[in-house]
């Protein structure tokens, strides 16, 4: 298998070089060559294997055995040692026709880390066995940043530096990002938005002298791996439906910001998971549910929700759906990316919209929408949902129909975003690896939103 990018400017690359590569040199995304098809028998023989064997057998579609078994074994199993649920990402049933994919069991309780344990596990294996050196830089909203530096605080022959928005990702998420202690962690608390960390990110990545004179390599859903480890959960969550449930018209329902992981829920479906329609939830930054709905794609004005892991206006990911709707034309694709550059919009023709609607459906819920699915999980089912997972709840409900089950995916563990939870009225209790952090001393810079003086605190932190 071979990688190519959406905008057709870089020659095919193998597997481990595309994960290197992050952003692909032509500012497009890398997207496998051709998408690997899955019979109907060899999901049904999936249905008999673990999480882990199911990741290695996914993965085997897509790594050109660059990785040793062995090693790509014994990764993957460290990987997912540290979750605290053996299943990694199990599904559990709230009602008839209603099912959550909990997601949140790993080290930071939010589903980035089903990937990131694993990309840091990779880079780590590449370090030792090339020699590279790593200089892993990120933008996060709260989460991707706490998961990716869990994923490799410590390790040697990795630096990573992460930029958040200043105050504007919830306590726990700071916590659990800054009291890494560790020499090889720099956290920069940027004083903007997620949009505005993301974009300086994007320009480093695009400035290839920058990024090969200091070993960039992206730990964002840029990166293609991270869509690939994160489509093995949407197979182990069919595959552990009630049987009769598997004959119905399976829906997920899929909190999104930056379109990666609904992304790897359309890279299943092409694969030959029989998935119905793809329901993306947003908050009040409803940039993908205006798309869906009326074809135009143009960022709105940034809003602070209940759900801030979902505060996105720019969604990287929607760059490599847009190279499937438009037939695989990476040409057309480079076209609308320069409009939406110099436009600031691009709108899709009617036909094509016609297609995205086959596929998907999407819902923004409001604040209080939000608030008011919550409280009224917990009172009927005993089930406290966080913010995010209540917003795919909210487009759950009014999307279900007849006939059809709906999973949904539990992005994040409540106890995250007590800021939210509290304003319900409900008291939870946080687990103890959540309650401890409290307690621990914070590092961090935080810095204003000016290319120039982050271009400094980095250069600085790599010592070159
Ligand atoms: C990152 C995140 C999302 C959004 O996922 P994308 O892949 O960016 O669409 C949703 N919920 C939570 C809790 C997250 O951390």
């Amino acid at each position: 298998m071979k990688y190519i990018s959406t905008r057709g400017q870089v020659e095919a690359k193998g597997f481990v070089d595309t994960v290197l590569m992050g952003l692909a040199d032509d500012g497009g995304l890398m997207i496998p060559q051709e998408i690997p098809a899955v019979t109907a028998g060899q999901l049904e023989q999936w249905k008999k294997l673990s999480y882990e064997e199911l990741f290695l057998a996914i993965f085997s579609l897509y790594s050109n055995d660059e990785i040793p078994a062995d090693d790509l074994k014994a990764m993957v199993s460290r990987s997912y040692a540290s979750f605290r649920s053996p299943e990694v990402a199990p599904v559990v049933k709230l009602k008839d026709n209603q099912y959550v994919l909990e997601l949140f069991h790993g080290p930071t309780f939010a589903f980035k880390d089903v990937a990131l344990q694993y990309i840091g596990e990779f880079y780590s294996y590449v370090s030792r066995t090339r020699g590279e050196i790593i200089h892993i830089l990120g933008a996060t909203s709260g989460d991707t940043g706490a998961a990716a530096i869990q994923g490799v605080r410590g390790k040697e022959g990795i630096k990573i530096s992460i930029l958040h928005p200043h105050q504007k990702v919830s306590k726990v998420q700071e916590l659990q990002m800054t009291t890494a202690a560790d020499d090889n962690v720099l956290n920069l608390s940027v004083k903007g938005n997620f949009d505005d960390c993301q974009k300086v990110i994007k320009e480093l990545f695009a400035d290839l002298d920058f990024k090969a004179k200091h070993h960039l390599r992206a730990i964002n859903s840029i990166n293609f791996v991270r869509i690939l480890a994160q489509t093995v959960y949407y197979f182990y969550a069919y595959l552990h439906l009630e049987a009769a449930d598997q004959q119905k018209k399976v829906n997920f329902i899929v909190p999104s910001g930056n379109f990666g992981n609904v992304f790897s829920g359309y890279l299943a479906k092409k694969m030959g998971l029989p998935v119905h329609k793809l329901i993306i939830a947003t908050n009040e930054n409803n940039i993908l549910e205006r798309f869906v709905t009326t074809g135009e794609y143009q960022p709105g004005e940034f809003k602070s929700t209940h759900s801030p892991s979902m505060d996105i206006q720019v969604a990287s990911n929607f760059e490599r759906y847009l190279y499937y709707l438009m037939g695989e034309d990476a040409t057309k694709v480079s076209a609308y990316m320069n409009q939406l550059q110099t436009e600031g919009r691009i709108v899709i023709s009617p036909e094509d919209l016609k297609r995205v609607q086959e596929e998907f459906a999407a819902y923004g819920a409001g604040n209080d929408e939000c608030l008011e699915v919550i409280g009224r999980y917990q009172k009927d089912t005993g089930y406290l949902l966080d913010p995010h997972t209540a917003c795919g709840i909210t487009a759950y409900e009014r999307f279900s129909g007849e006939g059809e089950v709906g999973i949904t995916l539990a992005t994040a563990h409540p106890a995250k975003f007590d800021e939210a939870i509290a304003l319900t009225g409900i008291k939870q209790e946080f687990p103890e690896e959540i309650s401890q952090l409290f307690s621990k001393t914070q590092h961090q810079e935080v810095v204003d939103f000016d290319k120039e003086e982050i271009v400094r605190q980095l250069v600085a932190f790599y010592g070159n």
